[in-house]
């Protein structure tokens, strides 16, 4: 197996066997985020991916369950490549369950519907979506590359392939200013795809990242703990899905907040209404990110 610099997945993918299908991300701008800062975006040819998986199948065979394809956005693979890709790994692991990758809005709409209809046929299980806001401001403010209605039509057009979707929503990354329509336009793009997970990561500024700079500067106010924390309220409040798994599977959180809505929405709001009651001591500093 071949993997070049660090090798990033979802945490829900830690039983996944990862093999780099594509190198870094193809975006590499949002304000945010160092993951792939270090290397130029590249997609691997097919046959190296597929030496890849011969040598996992050799070494793990009947072991392997997932695959993950890492890097960032590795979606952008020509359907072709793709499908041929999934297809090996349905032919070379007998108990295999899922397959998954990244996928940002701006690159699932390079697919057309009955691609990614082929794709699920061929084995695509679930993308994994930064989505990050729903709110266009927002969206513009941290680079992302598209606008929220791209991000509801590419979210619709996942879920109607029959694909799992996994939306990340990014709390406090509209900063004090913007926090309030961050988090409601944000419910309102979601609840248009009605996804299968919405995840909840909190803004921990990077150093090396924009987002950084501008918090250093005074340009960008991040949220206190308990303005995180009644961000993640006013999005869960206004969330109106059916099914959907709401996860906060991620260290950067304050709190863990989690359930099916919309079942568990009063049991979730009071979750986070005592966590509110704690005093700011009792969570991780704002600044500093705990990875
Ligand atoms: S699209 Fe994802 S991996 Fe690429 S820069 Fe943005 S957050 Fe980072």
């Amino acid at each position: 197996m071949k993997y070049e610099g660090v090798v990033y997945r979802p945490p829900s993918e830690f039983d996944s066997l990862i093999v780099q299908a594509t190198i870094g991300c193809p975006h590499n701008r949002c304000i945010f985020c160092n993951m792939y800062s270090d290397r130029n975006f590249r997609i691997r040819p097919v046959s190296e991916i597929k030496e890849d998986l011969e040598e996992a199948m050799s070494e793990f065979g009947d072991c392997v369950k997932k695959i993950f394809f890492a890097d960032g956005n590795t979606i952008l693979m020509k359907t072709d490549e793709l499908l041929d890709i999934l297809r090996f790994c349905r032919d070379s692991f007998p108990n295999l369950k899922s397959v998954t990758m990244y996928g940002s809005a701006q690159y699932i709409l390079l697919k057309s519907q009955d691609e990614l209809n082929a794709l699920k046929s061929a084995g695509l299980s679930r993308i994994h979506s930064g989505m990050e806001s729903g709110d266009d401001e927002v969206l513009r403010l941290i680079d992302k590359g598209y606008t929220a209605e791209q991000m509801a039509r590419a979210g619709r057009m996942v879920k109607s392939a029959g694909i799992e979707l996994s939306v990340y929503f990014l709390c406090g990354v509209g900063g004090k200013k913007l926090s309030r329509q961050h988090a409601l336009n944000s419910a309102k793009i979601i609840n248009l795809i009605n996804p299968d997970f919405i995840r909840l990561r909190t803004l921990m500024p990077f150093e090396g990242t924009r987002i950084y700079d501008m918090y250093k500067s005074g340009e960008f106010e991040l949220l206190s703990p308990h303005e995180a924390l009644f961000e993640t309220r006013l999005l869960v409040e206004h969330l109106n899905v059916q099914g959907s798994q709401f996860l906060s599977d991620h260290v950067s959180n304050y709190e863990n907040i989690k359930g099916v809505l919309p079942g568990d929405r009063e049991k979730m709001l009071d979750d986070i209404d005592e966590a509110l009651e704690l005093d700011p001591s009792e969570f991780r500093s704002p600044e500093k990110g705990v990875l």
